[in-house]
């Protein structure tokens, strides 16, 4: 809808009272609809400010939001991935927040230092293993998948996903470069398949007998056995003892040039309160970030576990680093 906004008639609205002007927020998401919107109309029924929207992938997103400058119609980004997000403050298009609310909602190392960006729900990226072929016991951390006991027994998806770019990135933050390399290294030769396009397509590779264990979100995993509730898979929880389970987020951040910066705020302060949480994580069976909110029940059924503790904008700082060491080390 806001495509066809002609510059005249963004200049119009800018000349609106600032009463009118602010009871309205535009937001970029790189959140499917399905997603956001049930929010979006809650909020606007609680507080009248009308919340209107486009959603797209976050690439295309991030460069229209840098293209448009100053000129944007857009107040909040809302994105997936540390790595995402830590591109979008590098890029210059996310404003600096300072709200003693969201830092009470949003842990430390769930958003950006400078609160460029806010996390809104946390993801886990952990094991999936075959419960015909793997016995928990078997396994341990992501590291020991390099291990030769693994040989052919290993599926991944793709190095090109920034999900696997910030998993390796924070090996790579935790470990040292080297260690890091020999790991990644390790999981290409004990591969059984050509790296999957999806999470879901690698997990299907394990329940069809393909490989015995894989890496992904628990959210597809909550997916794939709502499908099929007596899939032969189970989630694992790696790195118990030592860095815990890898983490991401959704998350957002005020624009530079909102126009409506006060109302845009006030919103991502909602969406990280008690009262927006639950639904905010629960529709894609995420983790809340707020830790006065629970998970749904199907996720809190998949057991407690400890997460890693390291600032997810680490992630970003090191993606280009991660994405380098994949290729050297041949992982496609
Ligand atoms: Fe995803």
């Amino acid at each position: 809808m806001l495509r066809f906004l002609k510059p005249a008639v963004a200049g119009w609205i800018l000349l609106l009272p600032l009463a009118a002007s602010s009871s309205e927020v535009v937001v970029y998401s790189a959140r499917n609809e399905q997603l956001i919107k049930p929010l979006f109309d809650r909020y606007t029924e609680q507080t009248g400010v009308t919340v209107r929207y486009i959603t797209d992938k976050a690439g295309p997103l991030l460069q229209r939001l840098e293209a448009e400058g100053r000129r944007t119609p857009a107040d909040m980004l809302i994105t997936v991935d540390a790595g995402n997000l830590w591109h979008a403050a590098e890029g210059g298009v996310l404003a600096e927040v300072s709200s003693p609310i969201l830092e009470a909602n949003v842990p430390a190392n769930l958003r950006d230092p400078k609160g460029r960006w806010f996390g809104l729900s946390e993801r886990a990226r952990t094991l999936v293993y075959s419960t015909d072929r793997v016995q928990p016991q078997d396994l341990s951390t992501y590291e020991d998948l390099a291990d030769p006991k693994w040989r052919g027994r290993l599926c991944l998806r793709t190095s090109k996903k920034v999900y696997n770019q910030s998993l390796v990135a924070t090996l790579i933050a935790r470990l040292g470069e080297q260690r890091a390399e020999q790991i990644v290294r390790g999981w290409v030769e004990n591969l059984a398949a050509a790296p999957f396009s999806n999470d879901t397509k690698a997990m299907q590779a394990v329940a069809a007998g393909q490989c015995d264990v894989t890496i992904v979100n628990t959210y597809y995993f909550g997916r794939l056995q709502k499908k099929e509730p007596d899939i032969n898979l189970a989630l694992f929880w790696p790195n118990q003892d030592s860095s815990g389970v890898h983490i991401n987020v959704s998350g957002a951040g005020v624009t530079r040039y909102a126009k409506h910066p006060e109302a845009a705020q006030a919103l991502l302060e909602w969406l990280t309160s008690e009262a927006a949480q639950a639904d905010f994580a629960g529709l894609n069976m995420e983790y809340p970030v707020n830790p006065k909110v629970m998970p749904d029940a199907t996720v809190s059924a998949w057991g407690q576990f400890n997460a890693d503790t390291l600032n997810v904008n680490e992630a970003g700082r090191l993606q280009s680093a991660a994405i380098r060491l994949m290729d050297r080390a041949g992982y496609r």
